[in-house]
């Protein structure tokens, strides 16, 4: 890669509420395009990491939203938080996803695409990272109430550590 290229990619700005959106959107998705993720075994020891982490804290936070959000009054799930950023684009590369498709014309603060009445329709690893580690007041309070808040602050730690270290290692592999 040349170093163009990846100070570009370094400096990409995949922000929802910016006009540009869109046609960044589409430059980092056939950047990923053009990179086998099969050429980079160590990739796919981290990503593995992130699953797990992410697959065993997934039970636990829906046990609490699907006591709280049905009877929520102000949904929170907009459109704008649908949309990846960098560094969701970078996971669904290293776990081997194929992006949904996104309404890029839907007014990004209406309700998003992928709301339904029973909740999100994409399973938990394809949701943009703010879409987990987003707790509204009621959704903490319900969490403290039936849990020790610290277990589930102890898995958010290791999901939050685990991307990280994936992301922080993609990023250094991909500049050779
Ligand atoms: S997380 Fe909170 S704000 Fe969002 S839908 Fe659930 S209860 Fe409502
Ligand atoms: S959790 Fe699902 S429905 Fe809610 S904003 Fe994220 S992708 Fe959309």
């Amino acid at each position: 890669m040349s170093e163009a290229e990846f100070n570009w990619f370094l400096d990409i700005d995949l922000d929802p509420e910016l006009n540009s959106y869109q046609d960044n959107f589409n430059k980092l998705v056939s950047f990923f395009k053009r990179l086998k993720v099969s050429n980079y075994p160590e990739v796919k020891k981290f990503a593995q990491n992130y699953k797990l982490q992410m697959l065993s804290l997934d039970p636990i936070i829906e046990s609490f939203t699907s006591k709280v959000c049905p009877y929520c009054g102000t949904v929170c799930c907009r459109q704008k938080f649908a949309l990846p950023n960098r560094e969701d684009i970078i996971l669904f590369w290293a776990l081997g996803f194929k992006l949904p498709r996104y309404d890029l014309k839907r007014d990004i603060n209406s309700s998003c695409q992928f709301l339904s009445y029973t909740g999100c329709n994409l399973p938990r690893l394809c949701r943009p990272f703010r879409c987990t580690w987003y707790f509204c007041e009621a959704l903490w309070l319900q969490i403290e109430i039936n849990s020790p808040s610290y277990n589930i602050e102890k898995g958010l730690k290791r999901l939050r550590n685990a991307r990280d270290n994936l992301i922080e290692y993609i990023i250094k592999t991909i500049a050779v």
